[in-house]
């Protein structure tokens, strides 16, 4: 008789978990089982990443058609049907939902149904639709993601996150969207792009924190012009619901009247009714699990990965450190992540595209050059759109290491990958000019840079 029913139970089926699971089954033949209340695939596949980026396609079209006509075309006069596209999107996630059964059911990896609860260090508890039913296992691993967290304001019921935006029964006639990180502007893109009023209500000055200045200013500008409203320095005190929409009084006391409401202010590590700390296991301030170096708790069999650790909310990032728990667990392969030079996209439109350090960070320990590249995209030279290009690249000038490459306009996400390749590889800017460009393509650009626009004293 085992020990145990199972080598590794984990809580949570979003990207992180299911890879852990599915690697350490498939690759190692460690027997290993999922626990998941709601659709396999967590936040990613069903309520963010997926769903997003199938939106963001869907608004897009309202430009491609405009800019057809500068190429010949006359597409008549668009309509669009918002419960088209979500049905749609829909059955993409029960298409993507079945992939994840699918892939477990292969790797040989149980699926158990319902809320995970941590009842000792090696038993869960999972209360699902057949009532309680409690298992044990060598190690267990917390991958519980992370959930909105909205501020405590007056009416503040009204409002929506993310998870309901990808749902809404019907496309806001106008719309305003309370943060300034990734996911407000996405989605700003998403609704002012498919035709709605939209507002973008930030408590600081620009939006997208911690990004590279030029990029902040550049897609600000280009929001914009676009026709999204951004109100800098503004905070919401109260959310009253109107015989039409929604009342917003904000901190000057002007008011502010839309069809909907939608805060994304951020997420917050998901471990509410999970059992940690009973069990023993020790939390951040800002109640993240905290883990080691190979995602080890306070609690010797019990693990934790992705937005529940808080390091990084990203889910190749989850994904990453999924793998080194399966190696180091049952491999025999202790598995460090390395979080260095994470390339990161920002699915806006125009796209935000990000790898390396900004140039604030570049300058505390280092002598910089910067080398910039703005231009209108070549795309959109008959068409006539406005939309310009900004390309940034900060090279050490002790060096020539490339330490950080930032851009905002068309395919910005997918060069960025490529980038990443670039610096994790340590490339420098002999090495960048040396490579031949691809004519005519946006992305030569990369490699022609030729005078930096700021030298290392001239700090912005
Ligand atoms: P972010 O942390 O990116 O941004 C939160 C925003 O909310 C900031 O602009 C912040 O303002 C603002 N904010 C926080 N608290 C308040 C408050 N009380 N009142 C008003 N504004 C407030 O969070 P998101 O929710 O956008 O996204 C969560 C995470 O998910 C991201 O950090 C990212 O890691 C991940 N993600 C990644 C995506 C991608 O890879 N494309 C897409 C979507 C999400 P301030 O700047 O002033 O602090």
């Amino acid at each position: 008789m085992p020990q145990y029913d199972y080598d590794m139970i984990t809580i949570g089926g979003g990207s992180g978990g299911v890879r852990a699971s599915r690697f350490a089954a498939g690759t190692y033949g460690v027997k290993t089982a999922v626990i998941e209340n709601m659709r396999i695939g967590g936040t990613c596949v069903m309520r963010g990443c997926v769903p997003k980026k199938l939106l963001v396609y869907g608004a897009h079209f309202a430009e491609d058609f405009e800019d057809a006509k500068g190429y010949g075309w006359e597409p008549g006069e668009p309509s669009f049907d918002w419960g088209t596209l979500i049905a749609n999107k829909n059955v993409e996630l029960d298409r993507l939902e079945g992939v994840y059964h699918r892939l477990l059911r292969d790797a040989g990896v149980d699926e158990l149904t319902g809320m995970g609860r941590v009842v000792d260090a090696h038993t869960v508890a999972v209360d699902g639709p057949d009532g309680t039913k409690t298992y044990t296992a060598k190690y267990i691993l917390i991958a519980t993601g992370g959930w909105p967290t909205l501020p405590n304001i007056p009416g503040i019921e009204h409002a929506i996150t993310s998870n309901e935006a990808l749902d809404l029964p019907s496309l806001p006639k106008s719309i305003a969207i309370v943060g300034g990180g990734y996911i407000a502007v996405e989605f700003a893109g998403i609704f002012n792009g498919l035709g709605s009023d939209t507002h973008i209500l930030i408590r600081a000055e620009n939006i997208l924190r911690g990004f590279d200045q030029a990029v902040r200013d550049t897609l600000h500008d280009e929001m914009v012009k676009k026709g999204i409203t951004i109100h800098q320095e503004t905070t919401v005190q109260s959310i009253e619901k109107t015989a039409s929409g929604y009342s917003l009084r904000l901190n000057d006391d002007e008011i502010l009247e839309v069809d909907c409401v939608m805060y994304a202010t951020g997420r917050a590590p998901n471990t509410k009714g999970v059992g940690l700390e009973e069990a023993g296991v020790a939390m951040s301030a800002k109640g993240a699990v905290v883990v080691d170096d190979n995602f080890k708790t306070s609690v010797d069999s019990i693990y934790a990965l992705g937005d529940v650790i808080d390091r990084v909310q990203l889910t190749p990032v989850a994904l990453a450190e999924g793998m080194a728990v399966a190696h180091t667990l049952f491999g025999d392969k202790p598995t460090l992540v390395d979080y260095d030079n994470i390339p990161t996209a920002v699915f806006s439109t125009p796209p935000v595209g990000t790898v390396g350090l900004t140039e604030e960070q570049a300058r505390r320990d280092h002598d910089v050059d910067i080398y910039m590249s703005h231009f209108r995209p070549m795309k959109y030279t008959l068409s006539g759109r406005e939309e310009r290009t900004m390309m940034k690249m900060i090279v050490d000038r002790k060096t020539d290491r490339v330490l950080g490459c930032h851009m905002v306009g068309l395919d910005a996400a997918e060069m960025t990958q490529a980038l990443g390749i670039a610096l994790k590889c340590g490339a420098t800017k002999a090495q960048f000019d040396a490579t031949v460009g691809i004519h005519p393509t946006a992305a030569e650009e990369w490699v022609t840079m030729r005078t930096p626009v700021r030298p290392a004293e001239a700090a912005e």
